[in-house]
């Protein structure tokens, strides 16, 4: 059960809340967000809620009976939206469109890539510099210094960024040069690393585990809301199964069911889901006709030049396409 509270609720009526809620034996968690104030009470709730809804300094209040709860729809039936600012908007009503290399590279590249976004409107770079490899002898990124030069690069043409953080040391680090923190596959159940961005006052995406279920990333996206930040993005990147013919298995079927589960908005990585560069483009539909609100796809002048990731990567021709027929497909999703 997740009971709103006033802000700014006096000591008295907070007190009083508290102890009606613990007379019926409930566990209570109290969570103060950037925005709201909340109260997570967990255990039984077959009790009328009109006998603690009268009281005063409640906002709302609702049951959830899921393992999550501040991210589900039945707290928030309204769908989440993160603003980045000069109209650059993920979720309810918006494509979002996040595009650029695995790994920054070099000055020259990251600027013709820069470039290149903001000639087709796509607003969001992506790009790591903290990379996770499964070797530790392939590349595994430009480090802070690489972080700083793209930040540089993408004000330059207001691109906002999108990129990786792999550890709680590195958030404060990578604070000033970053719109969203990534957080990836391998890290979705880091919990340290999920509180800490709890603390954080920029966007969160999240990536669903590679072996994780749908349920296992919403209560990751909880770490992050009740540490205190609301602005949580989730992310579909495939999962291992045993199948072999591609790279990850694009579980679409996460989009309708998260979206239904869940008010925060859910973006399609097509990129790592299939790990082929020739069907990025129709995994990249398939997403938008399933219902999601944001396509993160890997893009590279020189695909085959690429320091990682560079077969499931678009040269520039086959990320207009994308661009081009996502927003199409988009607009007509959004006749239906
Ligand atoms: C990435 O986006 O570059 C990445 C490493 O993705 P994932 O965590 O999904 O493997
Ligand atoms: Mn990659």
């Amino acid at each position: 059960m997740i009971i709103q509270l006033e802000t700014g609720i006096s000591a008295e009526r907070k007190e009083k809340v508290l102890s009606e809620l613990e007379s019926r034996k409930l566990k209570l968690v109290d969570v103060k967000t950037q925005l709201n104030h909340y109260l997570v009470a967990l255990g039984k709730t077959d009790f009328d809620l009109r006998q603690i809804g009268h009281l005063k300094g409640i906002r709302d209040i609702h049951v959830v009976s899921d393992t999550y709860q501040l991210v589900s729809k039945k707290w928030k039936t309204s769908s989440s939206q993160i603003d980045l600012g000069d109209g650059i908007k993920i979720g309810d009503g918006n494509l979002a469109l996040m595009a650029g290399p695995c790994s920054i590279e070099d000055e020259e590249k990251t600027d013709i890539i820069a470039k290149f976004l903001a000639s087709q409107g796509v607003s969001i770079m992506r790009g790591g510099v903290f990379k996770p490899r499964s070797s530790p002898y392939s590349f595994r990124g430009t480090g802070i210094e690489g972080l700083k030069m793209f930040h540089r690069i993408c004000r330059k043409y207001g691109i906002r960024i999108i990129s990786e953080v792999m550890q709680v040391s590195q958030i404060a680090e990578m604070y000033d040069y970053i719109d969203v923190f990534q957080v990836g596959a391998r890290n979705t159940q880091n919990f340290n690393l999920l509180d800490e961005l709890g603390k954080v006052d920029k966007p969160v995406l999240i990536k669903r585990g590679i072996s994780g279920t749908v349920d296992e990333l919403l209560q990751s996206a909880e770490y992050v809301f009740s540490g205190g930040n609301e602005k949580l993005i989730l992310c579909e990147r495939g999962i291992r199964t045993y199948e072999t013919s591609s790279r990850n298995t694009l579980d679409l079927n996460s989009v309708p069911i998260l979206k239904e589960k869940s008010h925060l908005p859910v973006v399609v990585d097509p990129s790592h889901g299939i790990g082929i560069r020739d069907f990025v483009e129709p995994m990249a539909l398939a997403a938008v006709a399933a219902g999601a609100d944001g396509i993160l796809f890997e893009i590279h002048q020189e695909p085959e030049k690429a320091a990682s990731d560079g077969a499931q990567t678009l040269n520039f021709e086959e990320a207009m396409q994308l661009v081009k027929r996502t927003r199409s497909l988009f607009d007509l999703r959004s006749s239906w």
